[in-house]
């Protein structure tokens, strides 16, 4: 029998929403890392994925009995911009995996080879934006954030062609699918109407099964996705991560993150934040994530519109609710995160707090991070020396803090329940830009050390760990990184 045993409803989908394709084989494929838990939440034997036979798969060299390679077809917007014709030019699905407790996954290989969707592009990854990846999608998992997940990344022995020939590498890619705004928009631009209603009951089926019980279906659909990306953007938002390229081939249906290109967690914070040297207009600046997002919902709604209703006017009045609901939907959860983050009482609080801090934060160019951690020692008793250093002002400091005491006032039961709350929300350890990029350093010279130490780290990113204190510290004026490529 085959180790992994694979169900692939994608596949079982017409021809025209993909194409077959062969994974392309590496001359000297090595494990850099397995994710050995992943495995097991699959269901999936980690040691069988450690030997040379899982390697083989995991690298494209050998396919196991079930898989069935193939290319998803997708077009999108990207920077406001419609591509009719992206799809997966660098990544190959190699099939469908139903975990033990009944969820479906994804199970997809990065960077293995061109396929027809691959435009100018080799199809092949090189070992930065794969630890990068794996790196950044495990931290969010371990934040408790909806995303892809890392199961294992590979050399090839190969090296590929970027700016400088480096190292080439293949990343194995978990997700509960790889259904994008996107998708749907290359079927509505096709007006292929049968194929749109194909893939929305493929996707009702498989993330909001509720929805195919209401009066009109599609439309539950879209409040779904859209309830499920107003959460994501303000988790996001709350940990001071831009993820950079928010196109709309690159927002799932599901809910989760995707696409770890030109993303970054910040370190002094500032709204207008921007990493990316791609993203030369701050379209997806920190604060503008609600806006981009908003903005990929109303691409999702005109997609969804045929099957909305008969009539177009009906089918575009139908959407507009679920649409116009969105930016406030997404003040619920983002300022709720935030004062649990601050330990503030929302019914309480001045409303301008929230503002007014942030504005501070940025003014006084504070780490994001250090600033809710140290805070939460002071909501639990500590002193306020080290939450005080963040700041190059004292006087703005001390008349801030006097403000958010008279904020956080309450019973010792409600103090007590908020500093619960921020411990929770306020982590310790994010993968700072300049650890991933010390990282991605060390992995050019074939050094996978800092690698394994910050995932490692990683994995337990609320929890005060001494053996990981340095990996705290926000960069020094020297190490601090202000750009992020997509390294395609
Ligand atoms: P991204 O910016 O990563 O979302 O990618 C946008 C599009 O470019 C997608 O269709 C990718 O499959 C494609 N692409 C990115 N990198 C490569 C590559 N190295 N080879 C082929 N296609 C690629
Ligand atoms: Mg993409």
């Amino acid at each position: 029998m085959s180790p992994i045993v694979f169900d692939n409803s994608y596949a079982r989908l017409p021809e025209h929403f993909y194409a077959h394709v062969h994974p392309a084989k590496v001359p000297a494929a090595e494990l850099i890392r397995l994710n050995g838990a992943l495995a097991e939440e699959l269901g999936v034997d980690a040691v069988w994925l450690g030997s040379s036979d899982g390697v083989a798969l995991l690298s494209g060299n050998e396919l196991l009995q079930g898989t069935e390679p193939i290319a998803q077809a997708y077009g999108g917007h990207q920077f406001g911009g419609w591509v009719p014709q992206l799809g997966d030019g660098r990544a190959i699905l190699l099939g469908e995996i139903i975990a033990p407790d009944g969820a479906r996954y994804d199970l997809q290989l990065k960077g293995s080879g061109r396929t027809p969707y691959s435009r100018g592009g080799d199809g092949k990854a090189a070992i930065g934006p794969v630890l990068r990846e794996y790196i950044l999608s495990e931290a969010m998992a371990a934040l408790g954030v909806p995303t892809t997940r890392a199961l294992a990344a590979v050399s090839t022995g190969e090296l590929v062609q970027r700016e400088t020939a480096l190292p080439g590498a293949i990343f194995t890619r978990v997700a509960r699918s790889h259904i994008r705004v996107g998708t749907f928009q290359y079927f509505c631009a096709r007006n292929d109407v049968a194929a749109l209603r194909q893939l929305a009951d493929h996707a009702v089926a498989r993330h909001f099964p509720e929805a195919s019980a209401a009066d009109n279906p599609y439309l539950a659909f879209l409040e779904s996705v859209i309830a499920a990306q107003a959460t994501l953007i303000a988790q996001w938002m709350h940990l001071g991560f831009i993820h950079g390229v928010m196109n709309t081939d690159n927002m799932t249906v599901s809910g989760e993150t995707i696409d770890y290109g030109p993303c970054a967690f910040m370190d002094a914070f500032h709204s207008e934040k921007v990493f990316s040297s791609i993203d030369r207009y701050g379209r997806y600046a920190w604060s503008n994530q609600p806006v981009a997002g908003h903005w990929n919902l109303m691409r999702l709604a005109e997609a969804l519109s045929p099957l909305l209703a008969d009539d177009t006017e009906e089918a575009k009045s139908l959407a507009e609710t679920p649409v116009a609901t969105f930016p406030e939907l997404f003040n619920e959860h983002f300022t709720q995160g935030f004062h649990a983050k601050l330990g503030t009482d929302p019914s309480a609080v001045d409303e301008a707090f929230l503002t007014d801090t942030l504005a501070m934060l940025a003014e006084e160019k504070v780490d994001f991070t250090l600033f809710f951690r140290h805070l939460t020692k002071v909501a639990a008793g500590g002193t306020s020396e080290n939450l005080a250093r963040l700041f190059d002002h004292e006087e703005v400091f001390d008349a801030w803090l006097v403000r958010w005491r008279e904020q956080s006032r309450g019973t010792e039961d409600a103090a007590a329940a908020r500093v619960r709350g921020m411990q929770s929300a306020n982590p310790i350890r994010i993968p700072r830009n300049h650890r991933v990029e010390e990282c991605i350093q060390q992995a050019h010279d074939g050094d996978y050390t800092a690698f394994h130490r910050l995932v490692d780290a990683l994995q337990e990113p609320y929890a005060d760990l001494p053996e990981f204190a340095d990996l705290e510290r926000a960069p020094k004026p020297g190490e601090v990184v202000c750009r992020t490529f997509c390294g395609t």
